[in-house]
């Protein structure tokens, strides 16, 4: 089968590795001229490796990956609000997210990757799906996967009336290194009245760190924002946001404002499917958009050693529509709750987390593990 794949980011790289080892004949279209992740970190969970299996790429992600056994969650003046032991005998890591791009990309061939390739438009029919460049010659496919990413111009092909929902809040995120953790094994979250930080370990004493405030739509004040803002608005939050701010450098700090996708009822349309944000862009607050651009990689790829053409569309719709609205949701709301800011409300939201045994933040992610693959 000849698959072509629009965007080369996580999902859409882990897409064509699969698919290469099937033996399809595979190109992956970047409009960047490289394949470069813009970002600090990112989390990939065992939901992911569990899926993954015995394949070397779990074994490649797990060697780059710093290994993170607990989520813990304190007040602004460091009172432990919420911890999350991860699942025992479980992987939980955190990659720079250039880091995890090189290792999915070491398992597609150079010739498969064409970058400074932007898709403009796209035809799709029941036979065959034709691609058309910005600079280059059209081509057509038996296959389109849609890897575009939030702002997918497949999905916008396929499904225009798919609506982006604006969250309300803007995340700056940044990369430090030689910082001085507690523990590197904790991922933390402060959440508090000036917005929330979380600090995240990486490998060889780095961080990532994002920061949320709540913020109107394109805010031009807080996109004037930049380190000596951060540093003075958190100057009263724990040592480790100050410590971690201090060690930002003044330049690479990177902002965005948080949408997520209102759920689709499908994936698949004739030819074409979408995969990771271009079908379901959900909001950080479950560290789960690469992993379930991911995981959609594996299943469908899985898919498609089972079962025949449609059958395999048919079950990659099946398996994936429910499971990503319902990630969606659930990160949708664990944002709202921590983006409080009135203190009276951040007073007693605190108060009722601090009473709420842990296992309550446990059962939140439980449905994760349980997806099927196939
Ligand atoms: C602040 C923040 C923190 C996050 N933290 C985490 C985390 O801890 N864990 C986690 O799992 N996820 C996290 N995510 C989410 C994660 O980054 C995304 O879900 C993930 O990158 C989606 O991968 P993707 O391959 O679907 O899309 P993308 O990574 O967006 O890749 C899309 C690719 O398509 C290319 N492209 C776009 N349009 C075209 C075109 N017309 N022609 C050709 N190429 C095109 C783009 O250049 C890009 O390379 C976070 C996101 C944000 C914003």
């Amino acid at each position: 089968m000849k698959i072509g794949i629009v965007g080369a980011g996580i999902g859409g790289l882990t897409a064509a590795a699969l698919f290469h080892e099937q033996g399809h004949e595979v190109k992956v279209f970047e409009k960047e001229p490289e394949i470069k992740e813009l970002g600090a970190g990112i989390g990939i969970g065992d939901n992911v490796l569990d899926k993954l299996g015995k394949h070397d790429l779990a074994k490649g992600i797990k060697n780059a990956g710093q290994i993170i056994k607990q989520m813990a969650i304190y007040d602004e003046a460091q009172h432990p609000l919420s911890t999350v032991e991860l699942k025992k005998n479980s992987v939980n890591l955190t990659l720079k997210r250039q880091t995890l791009i090189d290792v999915i990309a070491s398992y597609v061939p150079d010739h498969a990757i064409y970058t400074n390739h932007r898709v403009t438009k796209m035809e799709n029919s029941d036979m065959k799906v034709t691609l058309h460049f910005a600079n280059q010659e059209p081509e057509t496919f038996d296959l389109c996967i849609g890897a575009d990413g939030i702002h997918s111009i497949i999905r916008e092909t396929v499904a225009p009336k798919a609506k982006l929902n604006y969250q309300g809040y803007t995340v700056f995120r940044g990369m430090v290194e030689d910082v001085q953790l507690e523990d590197t094994h904790i991922a933390r979250e402060y959440w508090g009245t000036k917005g929330r930080v979380g600090i995240v370990p990486l490998l060889n004493n780095q961080a990532y760190w994002f920061i949320s405030i709540n913020a109107k739509e394109k805010d031009i004040a807080l996109s004037a924002y930049g380190k000596p803002h951060l540093q003075a608005r958190f100057n009263r939050y724990p040592d480790e946001v100050r410590q971690v701010l201090d060690k930002q450098s003044e330049t690479g700090i990177l902002q965005h404002d948080m949408y997520d996708l209102k759920p689709l009822n499908d994936f698949v349309y004739q030819r074409t499917i979408l995969l990771g944000d271009a079908a379901h862009a959900t909001t950080p607050n479950m560290g789960q958009g690469a992993g379930q651009a991911m995981e959609d990689a594996i299943v469908l790829t899985n898919c498609f050693k089972y079962y025949d053409f449609n059958e395999s569309l048919k079950r990659y719709n099946k398996l994936r529509v429910g499971h990503t609205a319902k990630v969606i949701k659930r990160s949708r709301k664990i944002g709202k709750l921590a983006q409080h800011t009135n203190p009276l409300v951040v007073a007693v939201r605190n108060f009722i987390a601090k009473l709420l045994p842990n296992s309550y933040g446990e059962r939140q992610t439980k449905f994760l593990y349980k997806s099927k693959s196939k």
